[in-house]
């Protein structure tokens, strides 16, 4: 396997690109080593610039749930570019878009469109203060809602690898307005809840965590939450962008049967396309301008390219059975992860839901970002080379998800299994 090709655009990258890299998670800091430079991708596979084929656990860190390049997707992409790109002006694929999205997810009445999952948490905070009048913002200690100022605390991922707790540059009265409860820890959020009563817009939580890597909701965790949001008079806010259309075409709420006030997507919405959306009731909603005073707007926010591949993406995602088969082939590799694991005496936890799972390097369960903390960096950073080395392609840190998509086989997984045996003396 030669790299000589990624290892020069690398180089060359890295004086023109911060890093190299157009956002961190790419770079493979936390594990050592260049990067592979991609050039192309089809249904589990993606190539390198160097020609090596990979089976694809990142699958772009989510949106490619339906496996790269599927022709529906690629056909609905291609007619639409062939009507003009953006236009500044409604469009007929707007509507449908907010349609099935407000058909699919449970609490959302009236959506509206974005271009990133930052941008949906960030006006979902503003709607929230807009809403409630008040300025504080509740999140957890390693949940991750994009790069706004307010969010980048105690942020997961990304951040949790370089010992970062926060970012340089963050306004400090927007970083101060923000309190740090712990993931499945309800008294932690309701001491600061108490501490801070008439204060807090708005509580914003992955209700299935993606960012420490892949940590579910214990059973009561998001009831609870709801319960003592509602009593406080604070908006609880779901940000799905990794959970919406992944665990189920509901999302986590639809799995769990808790509703938040407003709901954040990104990732898979835009099918491929840089796509967000915040909804809630209509009566929240009615605060977003043009029809209230909070504003929000977006030169090319619902474009009707990302339109057009999300509602290709819904509507396959609509066909019966799609989900039943991404939970078997996700049981199939976690189940299958933790039998080498158990025959060589590896000592690990695999985290999974639908689509979804992190395989944590510890002996002990792990359930927030102090457990996930107490992972062997180490041994991940190895176990990475060792599976790129053959042929399996996983996110370049400890603290994401594998993200698994319908186009994996059972061969891919059979494929995925050998190489971890392989991969194991490392
Ligand atoms: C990726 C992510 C975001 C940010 O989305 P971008 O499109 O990268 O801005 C927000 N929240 C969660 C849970 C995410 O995983």
């Amino acid at each position: 396997m030669t790299r000589a090709r990624s290892a020069q655009l690398y180089s060359n990258a890295q004086k023109l690109i911060p890093g190299g890299v157009n956002s961190p998670a790419r770079a493979w800091d936390s594990v050592g080593g260049d990067p592979l430079f991609l050039k192309k991708a089809s249904g589990s596979r993606i190539w390198d610039v160097d020609d090596n084929e990979l089976i694809d656990y990142v699958c772009s860190w989510g949106p490619m749930i339906l496996g790269h390049a599927h022709p529906a997707v690629i056909d609905a992409a291609v007619e639409a570019t062939r009507s003009g790109t953006s236009f500044g002006a409604p469009t007929e694929l707007e509507v449908e878009m907010a349609r099935r999205v407000i058909d699919a997810v449970p609490s959302i009445e009236v959506i509206r469109f974005v271009s990133s999952g930052t941008e949906a948490t960030m006006s979902a905070l503003r709607l929230a203060r807009a809403r409630t009048g008040r300025s504080k913002i509740l999140k957890f200690n390693g949940g991750y809602h994009g790069h706004e100022d307010a969010l980048l605390v105690e942020a997961g991922s990304g951040l949790a690898n370089q010992g970062i707790a926060s970012s340089a540059g963050v306004h400090p009265e927007y970083a101060a307005s923000t309190l740090v409860a712990e993931f499945n820890d309800v008294d932690s959020v309701r001491l600061l809840l108490q501490a801070n009563t008439g204060e807090v817009a708005a509580v914003i939580v992955e209700p299935i965590a993606g960012n420490m890597g892949v940590v579910t909701p214990e059973p009561g965790f998001l009831e609870e939450l709801r319960e003592l949001t509602r009593e406080h008079g604070v908006l609880l806010i779901f940000d799905e962008v990794i959970s919406g259309f992944r665990v189920s075409l509901g999302g986590a709420q639809a799995v769990y049967g808790v509703m938040p006030d407003i709901t954040c997507l990104g990732k898979i919405v835009g099918g491929g396309f840089p796509v967000g959306a915040y909804g809630a009731s209509a009566e929240i909603m009615s605060e977003v301008a043009p029809l209230g005073p909070m504003y929000q707007a977006g030169t090319l926010s619902g474009n009707p390219v990302a339109m057009a591949a999300g509602i290709a993406t819904i509507d396959e995602l609509s066909k019966p059975g799609v989900y039943e088969g991404l939970r078997a082939t996700t049981d199939k590799l976690a189940d299958g992860l933790i039998g080498v694991f158990d025959a060589s005496g590896v000592q690990a936890a695999v985290n999974r839901v639908c689509g979804l799972l992190t395989v944590f390097f510890t002996g002990n369960p792990v359930f927030d970002m102090r457990t996930a903390s107490a992972t062997d960096r180490e041994a991940f950073g190895a176990f990475f080379h060792g599976m790129v080395d053959n042929g399996v392609y996983l996110p370049p840190s400890q603290f994401e998800a594998w993200f698994v998509s319908t186009a994996h086989t059972d061969a891919d997984i059979e494929q995925t299994l050998d190489a971890v045996k392989k991969s194991l003396p490392a």
